[in-house]
């Protein structure tokens, strides 16, 4: 009581925070701003999962603030989640199904309608072309339980294996490394292992810009050597003990090169690899060539550097290693990430707490995505093609193994080449704007544009993707829905309703059971089910005793520990920090396998007539496509358009200043009215764009090149020139 009358009278700015939360636009005293109630959840944004606890007052999320008892944050939030309730007022919040009838505009009509539609146009397509000339591109947005329904309605109702998520655009090769090294997908490692750490390697990861709260756990770790390897000098970058401002695409050289400098100096640890590991005369033999000349040669690196990571690396008892887009944006990105695997492995760096290596994702709920959503493997991390996996899946569903998809169907770039060559005749995204995300623009837009129908289901509209659709969904969005979501440290915490969607748009759990009602298959796919909880006690059953073990989870349990990270079951009531602590590995022998591989030539090289290149990434206030961030105003004021980062000699080559204004232009497309920035964060060989925004959309220019093994892009080289504009811009 004496809390809110100090807040009232303006004597404590923290406790006018903690009674009204702070909105720059009204002030703190703003009636209108005290919450009703207020709600603990789990932030919508990125994969460090933030626990939060939001303010609601009349249907309106109204204040934000970190949830001070949830393990990952403490209490403290990023740019972005300090805002997030202000994308939700949005005028452009999808609020009603819209259709399009015989290429006329996107037309208003009911949910009955626009269901009704989607069936009919679907059937007929699938009638005439076959079942599998359906396709689906999801997200990593959603909540664990929706992955899990639409999995079923996709692979077992519509009956089409092509369907995959946006998340093979930031991680797939993350996950297909995983498995090619342990013989699964799964991070072992967990943030705690940042503050236990005696060294922390980041290998093309720029925490401090996009995963914020991991510094406050760096942070806490006052006795770490922190290495952080980056073409770019970032603001990670600036903070480490031992930066390697290496040449792009020198990662595979690099490791190489470490791998071979531990064997050679007899820092190996023998017992561990003989008894846990596969492959290490094969994998001495092919890195036996890399000496530190050679590493030099090829990375650009100064010698005492490599050596002096090699040597906080070996002597260490504890070396964390981490990393995100810059080794999973490659077409070399999975062998990248095995090797970051075989490194950790041959130094004795797995199953302990500090000691792992750790794929940090993008996406809140990417690894929500991984775990149940029926793309890349069976639910519960099973395989397609795994006899004993697909009848353990029957048995639990109920159904006949052979209902299940004998195959993984097309990867996201495969469902756009299948489009152009006409295989792909209708399409549903969900919570995804491909129009900027996917690279090279040209293409995509003229894939979707064959299309005999396009639906999308979006919290937003117009994005540049729901503009080309034939009939619009209007989703729920985060605040507005039930569930769970898992962190990059594979904790599943609560992800919980605050306010009502607005106008007519539904949560997506509601849409797919719906919609699975008008196909015919409701009762048969989700029998009895009324919400998440439903889902989520089925995922607990399916789950159990695989890796990613919900069976010891509840909701109530969740929300009492601030999230469980998995396996959560009888030997690991609490959930279990590390994973492989006891040297098995899900292989067939139970051994890990010490992949190897040697860096090949980008798919696309300077020249003449493009002679820089390009490397894309993110910024602390924006999100993806921007298509929330750019909604809130303090975000879009703070970063409100795109700028190229110019190293000064290109500045002076070019005879270029500071705010002047740039076009850059690849063999697939120019980009006009790039604001310059000069900084030696970058080599004069490159540029640096950020790819948030529609205006100057960066993935005009990227390339359509991808990993064969994952099929993620290769964002983060290609070839480009730099030329003034042709005309005066804002
Ligand atoms: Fe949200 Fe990520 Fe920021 Fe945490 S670090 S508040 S999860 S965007």
């Amino acid at each position: 009581m004496l809390k809110k009358l100090r807040a009232a009278l303006g004597l404590d700015i923290k406790a006018r925070e903690y009674a009204y939360g702070s909105d720059p636009e009204h002030g703190y005293l703003s009636a209108q701003k005290i919450p009703e109630k207020w709600v603990k959840t789990t932030c919508g944004y990125c994969s460090v999962g933030c626990g939060m606890v939001v303010g609601a007052r009349d249907e309106r999320i109204v204040s934000v603030r970190g949830d001070q008892d949830h393990p990952v944050n403490r209490g403290t939030l990023c740019p972005k989640g300090l805002s997030e309730h202000q994308m939700m007022a949005s005028p452009h919040r999808a609020r009603t199904p819209l259709l399009r009838q015989d290429g006329g505009s996107l037309e208003r009509v009911s949910w009955e309608q626009a269901y009704g539609a989607m069936v009919a146009r679907v059937r007929k397509v699938q009638e005439r072309y076959g079942l599998e000339s359906f396709a689906v591109l999801s997200t990593g947005q959603l909540v664990t339980e929706e992955f899990y329904a639409l999995g079923k309605l996709v692979q077992l109702g519509f009956r089409t294996a092509n369907y995959d998520g946006n998340t093979t655009l930031c991680m797939s090769s993350a996950v297909a490394g995983y498995k090619q090294s342990f013989g699964s997908d799964g991070p072992p490692g967990s943030y705690l292992g940042l503050q236990k750490a005696e060294v922390v390697f980041l290998i093309g990861a720029n925490i401090a810009d996009n995963h914020p709260v991991l510094w406050h756990h760096l942070n806490q770790n006052q006795n770490r050597t922190l290495i952080v390897c980056d073409p770019r000098k970032t603001k990670t970058a600036m903070l480490a003990d031992i930066y390697l401002p290496i040449r792009p695409r020198g990662d595979i050289d690099l490791l190489n090169g470490l791998i071979h400098l531990v064997i050679e100096n007899g820092y190996a640890r023998r017992e561990f690899i003989e008894a846990h590991t596969r492959g290490f005369a094969e994998l001495e033999k092919h890195c036996r060539p890399y000496t530190l000349e050679l590493v030099v040669q090829r990375t650009g690196l100064p010698p005492q550097l490599i050596w002096d990571t090699f040597q906080a690396i070996a002597r260490a008892e504890k070396v964390f290693f981490a990393w995100t887009m810059g080794i999973n944006h490659s077409t070399q990105g999975t062998d990248a990430v095995s090797l970051i695997n075989t490194l950790a492995l041959i130094t004795g760096n797995i199953g302990r707490t500090g000691a792992a290596p750790m794929s940090i994702t993008g996406q809140c709920n990417a690894m929500g995505s991984r775990e149940f959503s029926f793309t890349s493997s069976m639910p519960g991390y099973r395989k397609f093609d795994g006899e004993q996996d697909r009848q353990e899946l029957a048995r639990l569903w109920g159904i006949d193994a052979q209902q299940l998809p004998p195959r993984r169907g097309l990867v996201y770039p495969d469902i756009v080449d299948g489009i152009l060559e006409g295989k792909i005749r209708a399409l549903w995204v969900i919570a995804t704007n491909p129009v900027l995300s996917f690279p090279d623009q040209a293409r995509l837009k003229e894939a979707l544009r064959r299309l005999d129908f396009l639906v999308v289901q979006d919290g937003f509209h117009p994005t540049a993707t729901t503009e080309l659709a034939d009939l619009v969904l209007p989703a729920a969005i985060w605040g507005e829905k039930e569930g769970s979501y898992t962190n990059s440290e594979r904790r599943v915490s609560r992800v919980r309703t605050a306010v009502a969607p607005p106008g007519e748009a539904k949560t997506d759990f509601e849409i797919f059971l719906e919609l699975a009602g008008y196909l015919g298959v409701r009762d048969r796919l989700f029998p009895g089910w009324q919400g998440p909880e439903d889902a989520f006690a089925e995922m607990r059953r399916v789950s159990a005793g695989r890796l990613c073990d919900y069976s010891g989870m509840s909701y109530a349990l969740m929300e009492a520990q601030g999230g469980l990270q998995w396996p959560c079951n009888e030997d690991h009531p609490e959930g279990c920090d590390s994973l492989y602590a006891d040297g098995i590995f899900p292989t067939e022998d139970g051994r890990a396998n010490l992949m190897f591989t040697s860096a090949e030539k980008g798919p696309e090289e300077v020249d003449d007539f493009y002679p820089l290149l390009l490397n894309t990434g993110r910024t602390v206030e924006h999100w993806h496509t921007g298509t929330k961030t750019r909604e809130v105003p303090i975000l879009d004021k703070l970063a409100p358009e795109a700028w190229v980062e110019l190293n000064p000699q290109t500045a002076r080559r070019y005879a270029i200043g500071a705010r002047d204004r740039v076009c850059l232009v690849s063999a697939r497309g120019r980009v006009d009215g790039l604001l310059v920035r000069i900084s030696e964060t970058i080599g004069p060989d490159q540029v640096f764009v950020p790819f948030h925004f529609a205006e100057q959309c960066i993935n005009k220019l990227t390339l359509p090149a991808f990993d064969p093994k994952s099929r993620e892009p290769n964002y983060k080289q290609c070839a480009v020139r730099l030329e003034r504009c042709r005309q005066p811009q804002p």
